[in-house]
């Protein structure tokens, strides 16, 4: 038999950074605590061939997409990501800026293991020390803090010269996992009334309508500009719960991205000379979509966050699979036949811009 082949497109593109190595003591060093939490979940689906990281060859340069400056629109989306309540800025757990001469009395970053702390170029690191069989002092910056594990003996005024030696690099380290983690808590919807979501290159906001009837995507207000935002009426009562509201929210997503996606592989695949038998949404956590040379596509409902030509764009790559099986430059000339400006909008998926679930 002829063995199924298959595709697919990396959600993330590449994975997000682990805690950064140590400058020293990199062979004894110890695993990060919970290195994998800033990292996309790993797929249920079975570990097949991943989307190759060589940069595509780019579209001719007529046929790219301008960069676009940000829309009225988008700019007026972002603040409706709403932030859970509680989190009152970019940076948690204290700004990471290092405060020369004026330390404050509570550590600026502190693990929720640590046990000493001290001083690192006027920023105060409360920290996790680990002592274990082992001949260096290693250090590590995971989603936490700083931990570090030393040898059984060494003395506390070796560890804290060694870690004085690392100081900008640890402080670095330390600001730029805040910075990520808090993007990703702004990215993290609250199923509330109001609630805000990008849908297709809109802005939908929940409006919970009152038991009864059926969910319904109203328009935009006559006067308002072209970000305005649109009602999406959801049956439920004003009690309901975020649960209950995310539910009905996925529902309609589902089966939007159902009719959207029929409708632009209807739309693609003559142009490909290609023929799809069977469509699948998914909710992969690092996957766009993917196609079986049987020619059953499988598509993210996400990307119904996205504006339409990038959903186009992952459309056309997984039809065009059914043509050629890998990430040849045939492949991705097949790809620019119907997407002069994949290249572009591919990029447009990698930013990581969709908002968590
Ligand atoms: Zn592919």
């Amino acid at each position: 038999m002829h063995p199924l082949l298959r595709y697919t497109l990396d959600l993330f593109g590449a994975p997000a950074p682990a805690p950064a190595p140590s400058p020293q003591g990199r062979a004894a060093r110890p695993k990060p605590p919970g290195a994998q939490a800033s990292d996309p979940k790993p797929s249920k689906a079975p570990k097949l061939p991943k989307e190759h990281k060589p940069a595509p060859p780019l579209a001719p340069k007529a046929l790219q997409t301008p960069a676009q400056t940000p829309t009225p629109e988008a700019q007026a989306r972002a603040p409706f990501i709403a932030a859970p309540a509680g989190f009152a800025g970019p940076a948690p757990t204290g700004s990471a800026r290092p405060q020369a001469g004026a330390p404050s009395d509570a550590p600026q970053f502190a693990h929720p293991q640590a046990s000493r702390q001290l001083h690192l170029g006027g920023v105060l690191v409360a920290y996790a020390l680990a002592r274990g069989k082992r001949r260096t002092i290693g250090m590590v910056v995971g989603p936490e803090g700083l931990s570090v594990r030393a040898p059984r003996w060494t003395p506390l005024h070796e560890i804290d010269a060694a870690l004085q030696e690392k100081a900008r690099w640890i402080v670095r380290k330390l600001q730029e996992t805040t910075v990520r983690r808090s993007q990703q808590i702004e990215r993290q919807i609250v199923w509330e009334q109001g609630a805000v979501f990008p849908f297709l290159g809109q802005t939908l906001c929940v409006q919970l309508a009152g038991a009864g009837g059926v969910t319904r995507l109203g328009d935009a207000p006559l006067d308002a500009g072209s970000g305005a935002v649109r009602p999406l009426h959801l049956p439920l009562p004003a009690t309901a719960s975020a649960t209950q509201i995310r539910a009905a929210v996925r529902a309609w997503l589902l089966l939007q991205a159902q009719q959207v996606f029929t409708a632009r592989l209807d739309h693609f695949a003559p142009l490909l000379q290609v023929r799809w038998k069977q469509l699948g949404l998914s909710n992969a956590a690092t996957r766009w979509g993917s196609a079986r040379s049987d020619g059953s596509i499988r598509l993210n409902w996400r990307l119904m966050h996205f504006e339409l030509p990038v959903l186009d764009y992952v459309v056309a790559h997984e039809l065009s699979h059914l043509r050629v099986m890998n990430h040849s430059p045939r492949f991705w000339d097949t790809v620019g036949s119907v997407v002069p400006d994949y290249a572009a909008l591919r990029a447009r998926l990698k930013d990581d811009s969709v908002p968590r679930w």
